[in-house]
């Protein structure tokens, strides 16, 4: 009785008089211009928007060239008559996968930087029909919305409805970090036949930034090789110089330069596991993103970059890091290969941020012992007091590592009230550099004094 009155003084279910427009014949007009040929035109008058300060990025068509047993593709981008080349490479046996036929992969590399810069977009090749539709529809007009400066990228070129061939490949990643060893444990076997894990790829596209980026690159290439090669995957290794041609930063937009190396090879790719997010889909959130890791918002973007041939999805989001960890706890192949360091030193250092968060956490949950074969754990014990007073103070800091909360809940027995007071000096101290570090003039001299004194 009650559903009946609201249907009837609800607005939205009122008719209307009349349909403001007859859609009957430009469907079918439009279906037999999109189906005649494979392709549609698609152009958004760059010249009549009010945002006439727009500069216009021009993806050139896409090409691959073969040489010394690598297969390269590559597009000139021309920014305002700026040209750049960007590519991407693999062994010569993937380089059938290819994909030259369309701007896909470069539009999106290039879509989160376009938003920042004002910038807006003429494709030579053609984009998929799904992609520009939902990056153009949903995932734009979102960010746009939640911001306050970025930019509403025009798109122009012609649409492909075509399908592509497709080899059905799954794949992942294989930083073999705990969300790709999780994506490896829980897809490797999966009961479901088409998203069983086929394919591990080691992607260099942006998170190998530091000065000795080759040496440490080829280490985590041998590392994950090996891995590979021991629980019987394909393995990929790709190189792209996405990071140098356009400079970005990678917290805030590493989902864009993952989902270029994944567009780059979307003949190969029926379904990808995406797993990069230390958060779970409860911290899903737009607002501001412009600021924040573009992992917040991947429950929105990758739908938006998937298509009827190739899913793309985000693995272990329904899950926190803890709750990754604990199940690679009893996962023999993480006990052998865990890598989770951010130092250049090959194995895992033991004392980074990454190194003490994972430490922590198998702490918390008694595994410690299972991990001696990657982490130094005569170390952590000997030194148990100092990431114990490093976990509270992660607690106390506004600015601190929020993914160590589960496990501080444990361990929170065995932090003392002396411990506690010396976090907290560790913890303002940690929040008061923080800020500083954002005001230029004392970022300015604090570099100039650690520079001197290194
Ligand atoms: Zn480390």
């Amino acid at each position: 009785m009650r559903e009946e009155t609201l249907a009837l003084t609800d607005p939205a279910f009122s008719l209307p008089e009349e349909l403001l427009f007859s859609v009957q014949g430009k469907i079918s007009s439009a279906e037999q211009l999109a189906f005649s040929d494979g392709m549609s035109k698609f152009f958004e008058n760059l010249s009549s928007e009010t945002d006439v300060s727009a500069k216009i990025v021009t993806i050139r068509r896409p090409e691959v060239k073969t040489f010394n047993g690598r297969s390269r593709l590559s597009a000139k981008i021309d920014v305002s008559g700026d040209v750049r080349e960007v590519w991407f490479e693999v062994e010569e046996k993937y380089g059938k996968f290819l994909c030259f036929e369309r701007s896909d992969a470069f539009l999106v590399a290039l879509l989160n930087w376009a938003m920042r810069e004002r910038c807006d977009f003429v494709c030579e090749a053609p984009v998929g029909e799904e992609l520009l539709y939902q990056i153009r529809t949903y995932l734009i007009p979102s960010l746009v919305k939640a911001s306050k400066r970025l930019h509403a990228p025009k798109i122009s070129g012609e649409i492909d409805v075509k399908m592509l061939p497709n080899a059905g490949a799954v794949g992942t990643g294989i930083s073999c970090g705990i969300d790709s060893l999780h994506a490896v444990a829980c897809n490797a076997q999966s009961p479901f036949p088409h998203l069983r894990l086929t394919h591990l790829i080691l992607n260099n596209v942006g998170a190998f930034s530091h000065d000795d980026e080759d040496r440490q690159f080829r280490w985590q290439t041998e590392h994950a090789k090996q891995f590979a090669r021991e629980y019987g995957f394909e393995f990929i290794q790709t190189n792209s110089n996405l990071a140098e041609a356009f400079p970005q930063n990678h917290l805030l937009t590493h989902t864009y330069s993952s989902i270029f190396s994944v567009l780059v090879l979307q003949k190969l790719w029926g379904v990808y596991f995406y797993a990069s997010s230390g958060y779970d889909f409860g911290a899903f959130e737009l607002k501001n993103n412009e600021f924040n890791s573009s992992d917040h918002y991947e429950l929105l973007s990758l739908p938006c970059f998937s298509s009827r041939q190739l899913k793309i999805y985000s693995e272990g989001g329904a899950k926190t890091r803890f709750e990754k960890t604990k199940l690679l706890a009893d996962f023999v192949p993480a006990q052998k290969y865990l890598h989770v360091c951010t130092s250049d030193i090959g194995g895992n250092c033991n004392v980074c941020g990454k190194c003490r968060r994972t430490l922590v956490s198998l702490d918390a949950l008694g595994k410690l012992e299972e991990f001696c074969a990657v982490f130094d754990i005569d170390y952590y014990k000997l030194h148990r007091r100092k990431y114990l007073r490093w976990l509270a103070a992660q607690q106390i800091n506004p600015c601190g590592d929020l993914m160590v909360k589960e496990a501080f809940k444990i361990l929170r027995k065995d932090i003392s009230p002396v411990l506690f007071a010396e976090a907290s000096v560790l913890a303002v101290a940690a929040f008061v550099r923080s800020r500083a570090a954002k005001i230029p003039l004392l970022r300015k001299i604090y570099r100039k004094i650690f520079k001197r004194n290194s």
